[in-house]
């Protein structure tokens, strides 16, 4: 299987990092694509993909929470940067205006610049998108020829059509196990040619682990979860998802 989506960059993992990522190649999840969160954290990120070369893939890009009014400079440091490394997606980024709504022009603007990086490099786009659906859905529109993720995806049905339609992938992580996300009810409804599962660790670990540490192993927990929803055996799922990841990030 493949985490489409974790950080283990991040200094959560500094205690135990190595047995992390060796137990969850054991445990089957072969690849982990971890995407960036600002200037801060590229060389750590880099350092990870050099020491796992077949296991753990990189994506480039600025987080919308680390976009300020000085987006522009960090862009900058992050693109010239990323042309020197290797990178399978332009990531992550997107609108987030749960924490802060005082930069949303700033982040529309630093999207609308990684979408077309990402065209010039024929990327895929990781997109996070936190009370910033229909804004993120609006500027990806104004683009064609390109694909991607719309990563800890919890929209509706109708969100979920609009974004298959133009060629986009839903990753579904540790929300769908929680109790009332009413997310189960919308996947069941979706063709899983679709969907990539994705941990989003150290965040949003799946039940029964919701509130600690999330790991990539668990990504076999929100596999099961789809398998049960859908009524169909846990080994499809993890097939199809995979295809499906090793089709958008060309692994
Ligand atoms: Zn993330």
């Amino acid at each position: 299987m493949i985490d489409t989506h974790c950080h283990l960059f991040l200094s959560e993992y500094d205690p135990d990092r190595q047995q992390i990522i060796e137990k969850c190649i054991n445990a089957g999840i072969e690849k982990m694509i971890n995407p960036n969160v600002d200037d801060t954290t590229l060389n750590n990120l880099k350092e990870l993909t050099t020491k796992f070369p077949k296991h753990i893939y990189a994506a480039y890009g600025l987080h919308p929470c680390s976009v300020k009014s000085d987006y522009r400079i960090k862009l900058e440091l992050i693109r010239s940067f990323a042309a020197e490394t290797s990178m399978v997606a332009v990531g992550e980024i997107g609108i987030d205006l749960y924490w802060d709504t005082n930069f949303l022009n700033e982040q529309k603007k630093a999207l609308e610049i990684q979408f077309q990086w990402a065209i010039e490099k024929n990327l895929p786009v990781i997109v996070h998108t936190r009370n910033g659906f229909d804004v993120a859905y609006e500027i990806v529109q104004t683009f064609s020829g390109l694909t991607g993720v719309f990563h800890a995806f919890t929209g509706n049905r109708e969100q979920a059509i609009k974004l298959i339609e133009k060629g986009f992938y839903l990753g579904i992580g540790g929300i769908i196990t929680f109790k009332n996300s009413g997310l189960d009810r919308v996947v069941s409804e979706l063709p899983l040619d679709y969907i990539l599962l994705e941990t989003d660790s150290p965040y949003l670990a799946p039940a029964p682990y919701r509130g600690k540490r999330n790991e990539p192993i668990y990504l076999r927990q929100i596999a099961e979860k789809i398998a049960m929803i859908k009524n169909i055996g846990i080994e499809e799922v993890e097939a199809i998802t995979t295809e499906n990841a090793k089709r958008l990030f060309k692994l």
